[in-house]
This record gives structure tokens, sequence and C-alpha cells, in this order.
């Protein structure tokens, strides 16, 4: 018996996903590009899953610019809209607790002759907008803040820093891989002009993403090749990816205020049985503006590695924080950006849950961590 509560790392494949998928594997194995009819099925496939996903962000296809992941969604919007604005300024503004893919796009960034300012969080992950208005100069040209935390599931408050941005003619990018479909988003509403998503997060495949860019936003590719995706995004696309990532759009679509609320009863069903065995334990985030799905926590006194290890062992499957972080023994940037205690951050495990996750096998799971956490202390 195992019980995956990993699921901001990655999530199954949802099996009308594969099923939708197959196809372009077998018989429908045309370039979409080409124009006879092997690829004309294709690209009309391709159309399809375009409008899922634009659907599922409240925005036209055309804005959809699909891609290999979050990372490369990420890579494409940071460097892509900075430098593309570089007569302008070169001023960056991001935060201390964003995704690899975003901070060593930033450093990169540096690299080449920007100037980035990584704004601080508080101490439950959250950023400021008191902060971000401090950091703005004339130079100024783009603001990154991701949407949701992948490691303590904390929400920034992204309409507000949208709103300041547009105040100051400024390009947001929010990387929102880890709120899609967990959470609703809509860019017709949000002053957001570049935004980040990814398909495995959500029972998609593995491999493929897309980067939401609004009209008139300025931004230059990072690949240079053929025409696809309107010259923004070169290379054959991955259309079993691509088919298989507007699939699971579409599934969640339509079920998507039910998974919030069916991910939240999970999580709080975990923290109601360490509650009620008298166990300590400190939730690392924040309380009010948090993801459903994401519930990192400090057993203090049992150290991350032993406790992800003794859960191993008893079949449960959770994480220390970014998959990235994991396997190396490092404090990660998110919780030292929080500034916890150092006996906080040494016995942070981060729990994530999704689709096919029961109370009962969550519970267990709680009652298993509780009885390795008296063990080891
Ligand atoms: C997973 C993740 C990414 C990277 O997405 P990939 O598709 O794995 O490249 C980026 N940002 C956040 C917040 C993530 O959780």
């Amino acid at each position: 018996m195992a019980v995956y509560l990993d699921h901001a790392a990655t999530t199954p494949v949802h099996p009308d996903v594969r099923e939708a998928m197959l196809p372009f594997l077998g018989s429908e194995f045309g370039n979409p590009s080409s124009i006879h009819r092997f690829g004309r099925d294709v690209r009309s496939a391709i159309d399809e899953a375009r409008d899922a996903v634009a659907t599922g962000l409240n925005t036209e296809a055309k804005r959809i610019v699909f891609t290999s992941g979050g990372t490369e969604a990420d890579n494409l919007a940071v460097i892509g809209a900075a430098v593309a604005n570089r007569d302008k300024g070169q001023h960056v503004i991001t935060t201390a607790v964003e995704h690899h893919a975003v901070l060593e796009a930033c450093h990169y960034l540096e690299e080449i002759g920007f100037n980035l300012t990584y704004v601080p969080v508080d101490e439950t992950g959250l950023v400021h907008v008191q902060t971000i208005q401090e950091a703005i100069t004339d130079e100024t040209t783009l603001i990154s803040v991701m949407f949701g935390n992948n490691e303590v599931g904390t929400v920034q408050p992204i309409a507000e820093i949208g709103r300041l941005a547009r105040e100051h003619g400024i390009i947001l990018h929010t990387d929102a891989v880890q709120a899609f479909g967990v959470v609703p988003i809509d860019v017709s509403a949000l002053p957001v002009d570049l935004l980040s998503v990814s398909a495995h997060k959500i029972n998609g495949p593995k491999g493929v993403g897309a980067l939401y860019v609004r009209q008139d936003v300025p931004f230059t590719p990072r690949l240079f090749g053929g025409s696809q995706e309107r010259k923004r995004r070169p290379g054959t696309e991955n259309v079993p990816g691509i088919v298989g990532f507007g699939k699971a759009v579409e599934i969640v679509q339509n079920e998507l205020g039910d998974k919030s609320k069916t991910l939240f009863k999970l999580r709080q069903a975990m923290v109601d049985v360490w509650e009620a065995s008298g166990i300590e334990f400190v939730i690392n985030g924040n309380t009010h503006a948090c993801l459903p799905h994401i519930l990192n926590v400090s057993f203090i006194g049992v150290d991350t590695e032993s406790m992800l290890m003794n859960l191993d062992l008893e079949g449960v499957a959770c994480s220390s924080g970014s998959a990235c972080t994991a396997g190396s023994l490092e404090v990660s940037h998110v919780l030292k950006a929080m500034q916890l205690p150092e006996d906080v951050t040494a016995s942070a495990v981060r729990f994530s849950f999704g689709l096919g996750n029961t109370v009962e096998e969550v519970q267990s799971a709680a009652e298993t961590a509780v009885k390795i956490a008296k063990r080891l202390r």
C-alpha cells in the first residue's frame, strides 16, 4: 500500500488524457505544418488543444504559446520580455521565493548586464505590494511574481501587483504553474501580461506547458527556427503532449470548484489528525492566502530527511519542498527567505494532494507521521 502525497512535484496522467493522446502516437503522426491531409488532421487537434487551454484561462487561442513545460514558459517570459524592452530600461523585479525556473533566468539576466531586485517576503512567504512599489525605478521594465508558491502554497496578491505594474507601464509576469487547475485564473480580469502554466501538474503529460502572452506585449523568442507558434516558439510541435495538455485542462475546467474544495478537505483532514493527536507541529506558509493542495509542516526536532525516509518506508510519498532541492541537504531558498527559525526549516516536510487521494488514506498518512515523529523525538 502506497500513498502518493507529492502532487506539487508531479501528478499521474488522467486515463482520459492518455486515451486522447494515443492516436497521436499511432496513425495520427503527420507534421502539423504539412498541407496534406496527414498534417491537417493533426493541425486541427492542436487547434482544439489551444482552444481548451485558452478557455481554461479565459482568453483567445492566439494568446497561447505552447512550450516544453513550465520551465521554458518562465524562461521565455522573463528573458524574452526583459531583452525585448532593453532600450527602455535594464531593471527587473522578482521575489526571493520564485521557482528556480524564474530565479535562474533572472541570474542569467544579471550575467548579461541587467539589474535585478529580489524583494523579500514575510514569515508566511507573502510578498507585500509596498516592497515592490519601493523597488520600482525609472529603469524597471518587468516584474515577475509567482501566483502560488510550490513549496509552502502561499498565494501572492497578483491583482494588486498587476494594478501597480499597470500604473507604471511595467510588464507583469506570473508563474501560475502550481495554481493553474487548482484555483480559478481569469486573465481577462487579472492585470497580468505573461503567465506560465504546465501540463504535468494537472494530470497532463510531462514536457509540455504554455505561456499566455497578452496582446501587444513585446517579447523576443528564445529559440530560432520555423514559424510555429506564430514565430514565438519554433520547432515541430509536441503533438501528443499538446493534445494531452488540452484534454487535462478541459477535464479540470469542468470540475474546478469541486476540485478546490476536495483538495482543501484533504489538507484539513491531515491537520485535524495532528491536532487531535496532541503532537506539536508548525504549519509553514500563509493560512489565509494558500493553495488548497499544499501543506508544509515542521515537526520540530525531527529532521526532514529522517521523516521523509521513514514515511517512505511506511509507504507515504511526500517531499522536502521543491523537487529540485530534494536529494540535496540544502535548506530550501523559500524557507530561508521566510526567515524561519533553524529548527523549523530543518524539519520541514511538504505534503501535496491531488485527484485520487481519499480522506482515509490522508488520515492514515497523518497518523503515520505522528507515529514517526514520536519515535524519532
Ligand atoms: C513545476 C513548476 C515549474 C516547472 O514546470 P516544468 O513543467 O516541470 O518545467 C515552474 N514553476 C512552478 C511554480 C512549478 O511548481
